[in-house]
């Protein structure tokens, strides 16, 4: 038996759970698949080693979609400042809430919370099913839709399909879309740590030549170490005793960070840089990592992926209220023209980052001074600066998207 749906969502991660409780209101049938169950939330547990800094831009979203109430009920931490400095100076660049008017710069979550509180969005809706576990099997074009067969066996004929599993998206292999990609010679060492004392409003972030380090803080009294280095050093930050991580800490960032107490969790990722030659074939379009992975120094990752959410569902929304294919060429090639140019120029921009604090020559130490300094004065440039980063600015998005209905 063949089923129909509206649209096919593979993947229910942050980003294909968050577009379909966007797209709730239309009324489509909407099917995501999943092919594992995020474990449930246990407020008594400490916070799992995957975090994302969310920022203000995509908790708008996630709040217009009725996710951000779910997450909050669960546990976030708010941060209002983020000091930014080079290689142990004594000074940084300090970017700070207030200077914007904003109440936080951002929230570090666990990724799970932020799934669980999309797919609990999603389970208020009726036209909305989650099929999980299974896995997807194939994708093929025949006429006015695309046949999507699981690992079940289950059919759809669905009227677009939407690639939101992943990096490594195996829907988007299958509808035949390349990829250009680039493996940073770092790896990312990632550890939660139990904390003491301490300022806990801010992030930390030093950039050395051999890679940026971050202390991100973490609900409760824990914090999230991320240190980007060459792929050996970083296996023997895995390997190490816990005392002597916690000493190569302390030599690295400065006193005034909390106080390391015990380490909760650590691992380690490859660093790959992935764009998509196109975002959409047929019926297929992709969405948040299936079409482009960033250096997460900056943490933009899924908030780039939450744009998309934006971007995708408004056009959808739109073609669909004018009673137009929501898979006609036209439209998904204006969603790839509002996302890939700005998707790519955030990508250079980390490479900017990344290479850039990684040169010693004379002439790029002084381009970064330079651009410290500018960044450190108040004023409208270092607004600017903040804005773009917390995708708020007309800039980060490429052009300004609104939802339907949340204006
Ligand atoms: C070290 C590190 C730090 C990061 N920090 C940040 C940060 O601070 N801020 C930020 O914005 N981003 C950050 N990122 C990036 C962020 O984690 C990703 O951008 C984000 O996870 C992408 O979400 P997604 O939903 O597109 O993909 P995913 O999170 O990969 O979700 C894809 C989902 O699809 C499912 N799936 C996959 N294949 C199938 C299949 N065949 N069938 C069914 N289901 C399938 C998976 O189980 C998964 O649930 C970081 C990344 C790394 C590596």
């Amino acid at each position: 038996m063949v089923e129909q749906a509206d649209l096919f969502i593979v993947g229910g991660g942050m980003v294909g759970a968050a577009l379909a409780a966007a797209m709730a209101g239309s009324g489509q049938r909407i099917v995501v698949l999943e092919q594992q169950a995020p474990a449930a939330f246990d407020a008594a547990s400490a916070p799992d080693l995957r975090v994302s800094a969310i920022s203000a831009a995509s908790r708008q979203l996630l709040s217009d979609i009725g996710a951000w109430r779910h997450i909050e009920a669960m546990r976030v931490a708010p941060y209002q400042r983020m000091l930014v400095w080079e290689n142990k100076e004594a000074e940084g660049t300090l970017f700070d809430a207030a200077e914007l008017g904003e109440d936080a710069l951002g929230h570090i979550i666990e990724n799970r919370v932020v799934q669980l509180g999309c797919q609990q969005a999603m389970a208020e809706h009726d036209n909305i099913e989650l099929i999980c576990p299974d896995q997807l099997r194939s994708l093929s074009e025949q006429g006015d839709h695309c046949l999507v067969t699981l690992a079940s066996g289950r059919t759809f004929a669905a009227k677009l399909v939407v690639a939101a599993d992943g990096a490594q998206s195996v829907a988007r292999r299958l509808a035949g879309i390349g990829i250009n990609s680039h493996d940073y010679p770092m790896h990312a060492f990632v550890a939660t740590f139990a904390i003491e004392g301490g300022e806990r409003d801010i992030t930390w972030q030093q950039f050395t030549p051999d890679g940026p380090q971050s202390l991100l803080p973490l609900p409760g009294d824990y914090a999230s170490l991320v240190w980007y280095q060459q792929p050996t050093f970083v296996r023997t930050l895995e390997e190490m005793s816990e005392a002597a991580l916690i000493a190569a800490f302390q030599q690295q960032f400065p006193q005034r960070l909390p106080t390391l107490r015990h380490l909760v969790s650590r691992g380690s990722f490859a660093l790959t840089r992935r764009h998509a030659q196109q975002y959409y074939r047929g019926r297929v379009v992709l969405a948040g990592d299936a079409a482009h992975t960033i250096h997460p120094l900056a943490g933009q990752g899924v908030n780039l992926g939450f744009q998309d959410v934006q971007a995708l569902a408004a056009l959808l929304q739109q073609a669909q209220a004018a009673g137009e294919d929501i898979a006609a060429p036209a439209l998904l090639q204006r969603y790839q023209r509002q996302r890939m140019l700005p998707n790519h120029a955030m990508q250079r921009l980390m490479d900017a980052f990344c290479y850039g604090f990684r040169a010693s020559a004379p002439p790029l130490r002084l381009l970064r001074n330079i651009a410290l300094k500018l960044a450190n004065r108040p004023g409208r440039l270092k607004q600017e600066v903040v804005r773009y980063a917390l995708g708020l600015s007309p800039l980060s998005r490429g052009l300004r998207v609104v939802l339907p209905g949340k204006h």
